[in-house]
């Protein structure tokens, strides 16, 4: 059996490069000789109830609002949660998870998909810039996760909503300290990047949720040493470009 890494409506939600995190996705169960395929869906085609992994990306307010349309009317998204898929959203895909988000100059409020119990409003100010996050792992140990972000929405988590990471560098929620939100099977953030090819550690995290297995680690040093090598470079590029800001102050 393929598992189908679900990549939903890139014409609505592909202005930031996040399909990139399907294809890290599919790669990497290919490289543990699992059978993997991105299916790439647009509105107006049904959403197929039987994927692994669902993804949303970042886009802009008025593409925002059509993708909650189209993906009410379809259905398979929600099948396929119920069915025991994982959902990651990034930004705009994170915010429209929630009840609810504001549009436009004048706030105008519109109705998300409810999966996740947090909603938008607009920020203090636009956040664009990297963000470096502490995670947490399921099993306790931390983990660094870099990326950029770009919203005008702040978001604030209810109760069912347990934030993803804390913020050390960048904005994230813009709330509370913290980026992101997860509820059961449904992870949303806000950074870019595409964020799984410089995060492999939270690619391989949706993928074991999404199976329900521990999966072993891929059994190639060196790509793994270079996946490594780049993530600590970004990290300390995000830090010294902070430090630098912090100094012109
Ligand atoms: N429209 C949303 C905002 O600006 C999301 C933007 C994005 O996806 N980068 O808050």
């Amino acid at each position: 059996m393929s598992h189908k890494i679900v990549v939903v409506y890139q014409s609505l939600l592909g202005i930031y490069g996040d399909r990139g995190n399907g294809m890290v996705l599919a790669k990497r169960l290919q490289w543990r000789d699992l059978d993997a395929e991105v299916v790439n869906v647009e509105p107006g085609e049904p959403v197929p109830d039987d994927g692994l992994i669902y993804l949303l990306g970042g886009g802009e307010d008025l593409a925002q609002i059509a993708a909650v349309k189209a993906l009410e009317a379809d259905g398979g998204l929600h099948r396929g949660l119920d069915a025991g898929g994982v959902l990651f959203a990034v930004c705009a895909g994170y915010q429209l998870c929630g009840h609810s988000f504001t549009v436009g100059d004048n706030d105008e409020v519109f109705g998300g998909l409810g999966l996740l119990d947090v909603e938008t409003r607009r920020g203090s100010e636009r956040a664009v810039g990297e963000i470096l996050t502490h995670w947490t792992r399921p099993d306790g140990t931390e983990d660094l996760i870099t990326g950029f972000e770009n919203h005008g929405g702040f978001t604030s988590l209810g109760s069912d909503a347990t934030p993803f990471a804390s913020v050390e560098v960048g904005v994230g929620n813009g709330t509370d300290g913290h980026d992101g939100a997860v509820q059961d099977r449904v992870i949303g953030l806000y950074p870019h990047g595409p964020i799984l090819p410089r995060n492999p550690a939270l690619a391989d995290h949706l993928l074991e949720l999404a199976l329900g297995t521990k999966l072993e680690p891929i059994d190639r040093p060196e790509l793994n040493a270079e996946h490594e090598r780049l993530r600590q470079e970004r990290i300390r590029i995000v830090r010294t470009t902070r430090n630098r800001a912090e100094q012109t102050r």
